[in-house]
């Protein structure tokens, strides 16, 4: 059955090689807004990088060079943004994320907190938001989340990791310059690939799977098989060319359907050991055949094909209480569950089960 979602595309998209250059263009008309100035939220990676030079940036600018390795974006993170942005130059024109999804989520994120009183805390879960937040731009430098184009700003507060999700999370703009996913690690470029990929076997694997978010995940899924598997497969131009579509791609199919069992484990390793959301997919996604069949056969050849990292037997370096916490933070995702096993879907799966799941990994 189609959920009648109300989709809030981003405003305005530049592709192409070398596109990031017009970021100083679009940023031109938000200067006479607010207190004139842009804040930039980079990832550390580029801390030292000739990127600064292509991104515009003025001397009245903010720049913040966040570190996503220590931790993905946490909600003290955004809170402290939001407070040292006000506290030193008030309300900003613009807010510009520049690296993965992590960057992405975080500026987003602080979007929205400049123009909603009180901690990011408060805002985690669907419409929870207020007020629109201030003009954000997407400068995405690695390819797979879909958080270039989502509705939702995936933050881990002291409960939760779950995301700020309102029309407003979604940038106003997005520059999608593949020419900046040069550098990316393979096993790094590998396990963010392997999110889109699993966005979009999650998404058509279950009740809100619909015509839309299928042509989208399609079209992704025969992307990602090109870049992952075909002929020309690996890390190339080319293919950096054909995976920041498949991401996009990969964002708008799941934001029309539903992520599934893959994520509501990941998230669960994610909160309660840290593990990097991508990585967590893959990590899970490999037990999960009798979930997504073939598609986890096709995954491990992808897998073989790069030689990735992929460790097994993990569980046995956890205790009971942190598998019990990664059962209750998946159980506590009923719109993942039901999505992938349907509204009765507490009668299909127990804790119980669910233990087995994360022991199998
Ligand atoms: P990331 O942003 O966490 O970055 C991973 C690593 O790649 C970092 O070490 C970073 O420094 C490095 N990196 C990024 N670009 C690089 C480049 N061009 N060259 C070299 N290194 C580079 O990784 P990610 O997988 O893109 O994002 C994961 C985050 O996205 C998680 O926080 C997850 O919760 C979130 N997420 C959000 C959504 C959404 O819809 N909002 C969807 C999926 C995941
Ligand atoms: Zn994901």
């Amino acid at each position: 059955m189609v959920q009648h979602k109300v989709l809030h595309g981003v405003g305005k998209l530049i592709y192409g090689r070398g596109s990031v250059h017009q970021t100083a263009e679009r940023l031109r008309p938000r200067r006479g807004t607010n207190e004139g100035y842009a804040v930039f939220v980079i990832d550390h990676y580029f801390r030292d990088h000739a990127l600064l030079e292509r991104l515009g940036i003025e001397d009245r600018d903010l720049v913040f060079f966040e570190d996503f390795d220590v931790h993905e974006p946490t909600t003290e993170q955004v809170d402290r943004l939001r407070d040292a942005v006000l506290a030193e130059r008030g309300w900003p024109a613009a807010v510009v994320g520049v690296g993965g999804g992590s960057a992405m989520d975080t500026a987003k994120a602080l979007s929205l907190m400049l123009t909603n009183p009180g901690s990011s805390t408060q805002y985690q879960g669907l419409n929870l938001i207020q007020t629109p937040g201030v003009f954000h731009l997407g400068v995405p430098t690695i390819a797979g989340t879909g958080a270039e184009c989502s509705t939702t700003a995936v933050l881990t507060g002291p409960l939760k990791k779950l995301g700020l999700k309102c029309e407003w999370t979604v940038f106003d703009e997005l520059i999608l310059d593949p020419e900046l996913c040069a550098t990316v690690p393979r096993n790094q470029w590998f396990y963010t690939g392997m999110d889109t990929y699993i966005h979009c076997i999650e998404s058509e694997t279950g009740i809100h799977n619909n015509a839309f978010s299928k042509a989208y995940g399609e079209e992704s899924l025969k992307l990602c098989r090109e870049v992952f598997l075909g002929p020309e497969a690996g890390q190339s131009a080319d293919n950096d060319d054909k995976l920041v579509v498949a991401s996009l791609f990969g964002g708008l199919s799941l934001t029309y359907s539903e992520v599934g069992v893959c994520h509501a484990l990941s998230y669960g390793l994610s909160k309660v050991l840290g593990y990097r959301h991508g990585y967590a997919n893959c990590i899970a996604f490999n037990h999960l055949e009798d979930y997504y069949g073939p598609a986890v056969g096709e995954f491990r050849r992808m897998v073989e094909r790069f030689d990735i990292d992929l460790p097994q037997g993990l569980s046995k370096g956890w205790s009971d209480a942190e598998i019990d916490a990664m059962v209750e933070v998946s159980w506590n995702l009923p719109h993942m569950w039901i999505h992938a096993l349907g509204h009765d879907w507490q009668d299909r799966i127990d804790r119980g089960v669910l233990k087995s799941l994360f022991q199998r990994l």
